[in-house]
């Protein structure tokens, strides 16, 4: 058997063009157009490379974006004083801060300095506790556009045995929380896990968020799993996901490529947000399809 593959690149490009279609729709009904702001602290490339995409992205759905670069000496009051500004600012709808910050910054401390309602990356405590505890919240892109991917190969995760490897604040927690409240029977394995092979032979979804390449190993996987490879490795082969595709492949029902897997639907789950936001903020009620 040789699974089925689950186009993110062509799933996320369908819903970017349901968002462009929202976004004309609230600029024709309500004349507002939302507006999110990337703010790139030093010059880590790949950093760089992710917002320009974010830039793009934004553009190419008739959002506004507002791009800004500080050099890596800046000193954390200015950031500060920079989110403040954005907190502030009615054009702004949705703030990302591309982390990793510079060493000498207190990443909790800049992240919680975004405004709740403006926190596009769900990154901040309020909207960590209140997505743990089932109210509404922003979600964090990545875990939202592979819970988006299971829904729409599964249609419903419901008493699902989930083993989300990772338990980063970015990937795994979240995204073992969404799976929760969408009544999966979930695991959260991590460095220490013990016996993780047969953890994840139980495993009716796995989610890998490790950052090793290739490290789900094809004979872990349970025949006819659904497997989304969340990480993205380079090495001397390209870009390679954590779990060893070409035998996996022969083993589960469904799983995402690296690229053209997860990577797509980031940015326009960021999108997504930004315009749950922009509604939210104007008392509208959320998009259609964009919300857990
Ligand atoms: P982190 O490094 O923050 O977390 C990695 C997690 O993997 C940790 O919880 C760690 O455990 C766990 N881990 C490490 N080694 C093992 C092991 N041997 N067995 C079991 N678990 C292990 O990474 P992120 O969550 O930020 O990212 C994970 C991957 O996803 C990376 O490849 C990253 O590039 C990619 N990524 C992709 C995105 C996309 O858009 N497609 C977006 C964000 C990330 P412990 O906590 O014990 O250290």
């Amino acid at each position: 058997m040789t699974a089925d593959l689950i186009d993110g690149k062509a799933f996320a490009a369908t819903l970017r063009a349901r968002i462009a279609g929202q976004v004309a729709a609230l600029k024709a009904d309500h004349g507002i157009t939302p507006g999110l702001a990337v703010v790139l602290v030093g010059e880590d490339p790949a950093s760089s490379v992710y917002v320009r995409s974010k830039g793009k992205a934004t553009a190419e759905v008739g959002m506004r974006g507002f791009a800004h670069r500080l050099p890596a000496g800046t000193p954390q009051q200015e950031l500060l004083d920079l989110i403040a500004r954005l907190n502030a600012d009615e054009a702004v709808n949705g703030i990302l801060v591309q982390l990793p910050l510079p060493r000498h910054m207190d990443e909790a401390a800049v992240i919680n300095a975004i405004a709740p309602e403006k926190d596009v990356d769900g990154f901040t405590v309020l909207n960590a506790g209140r997505l743990a505890t089932g109210q509404k919240a922003m979600v964090p892109c990545t875990p939202l556009g592979c819970l988006m991917l299971l829904r729409d190969r599964l249609g419903s995760v419901s008493g699902k045995d989930a083993l989300v490897i990772g338990r980063s604040n970015i990937v795994g927690k979240p995204m073992a929380q969404l799976l929760l409240a969408d009544s999966a029977t979930v695991t959260v394995a991590h460095s220490r896990t013990r016996g993780l092979p047969d953890l994840c032979r139980r495993a009716d979804i796995v989610v890998a968020a490790v950052g090793r390449a290739r490290f789900v190993q094809g004979d872990w996987i349970k025949p006819g799993a659904t497997v989304i490879d969340v990480g993205i490795n380079r090495t001397d082969d390209g870009l390679t996901g954590d779990v060893d595709f070409a035998a996996a492949r022969e083993v589960a029902g469904a799983i995402t490529p690296v690229p053209g897997g997860v990577g797509p639907m980031t940015i326009a789950c960021l999108l997504a947000n930004t315009l749950t936001a922009t509604a939210r903020v104007h008392g509208l009620s959320d998009p259609e399809g964009l919300t857990p």
